[in-house]
């Protein structure tokens, strides 16, 4: 999503890589689970959040929207584009993931932006670099960590040339989007975005980025 901030009120002011070491570990957050309840509509899910749901929960992208059972993802619009983000369970005040002792119940599977959390991502040059939100996550005494460490996630030179690519995408299509007029025209355009790289089941035993990439 995009924000519309100064980069050096809500950081410190410097970038990272992820073979850097950064002050956010917070000792496995000790029973805090406050950034859990605070999502609303902000965690945005890609295609490959979606396709480790798919292997982990083993629900189709439908499925996981059904109105019938306990939806736990639902769809919104982010700047322009229809997307889907994680649900909050009203009854709880919480993501719909976050278990009654307080920890993710899907941490082994969690969404990109959790993991991310508290950093963020900023896209300049072609390219993009890591920062820490400073005004993020309350915990005192943060220790350092291995970005790397801290995403956890396999593979992450594939990961990071897909998160840059996905940008780029959402970028391309949020542009297409605003030299179209026509307000069916517009719903079609953005139903079919969902569609390809959404909607469209995954199959979880081939890799992702192969998937993806035959969708771009
Ligand atoms: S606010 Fe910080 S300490 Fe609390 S759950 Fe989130 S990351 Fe952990
Ligand atoms: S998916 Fe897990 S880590 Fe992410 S907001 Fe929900 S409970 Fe928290």
């Amino acid at each position: 999503m995009r924000r519309d901030v100064d980069i050096n009120e809500i950081s410190d002011g410097r970038r990272y890589k992820s073979s850097d070491m950064v002050k956010v570990g917070c000792s496995d957050c000790r029973g805090c689970s406050e950034c859990c309840r605070q999502v609303d509509d902000t965690i945005i899910l890609d295609p490959y959040d979606i396709w480790q749901f798919k292997k982990g929960l083993n629900l189709t992208f439908d499925e996981m929207l059904a109105e019938n059972t306990e939806p736990v993802i639902e769809l919104g619009l982010a700047d322009g584009l229809l997307l889907p983000h994680l649900k909050i369970n009203t009854t709880a005040g919480a993501c719909s993931f976050l278990g009654s002792d307080g920890r993710c119940t899907i941490h082994a599977f969690r969404p990109g932006f959790c993991r991310l959390y508290p950093l963020g991502r900023i896209y300049e040059n072609g390219g993009f670099s890591y920062f820490i939100q400073i005004n993020e996550c309350p915990y005192q005494g943060k220790t350092k960590v291995k970005i790397k460490k801290w995403l956890g996630i396999n593979d992450l030179p594939s990961y990071e040339a897909f998160v840059l690519k996905w940008h780029d995408i959402l970028e391309e299509k949020r542009n297409g989007l605003t030299a179209i007029t026509d307000q069916s025209e517009r719903s079609r355009y953005i139903v079919d975005f969902l569609k390809r790289f959404y909607q469209d089941p995954y199959d979880e035993a081939r890799p992702f980025y192969e998937q993806f990439n035959e969708r771009v």
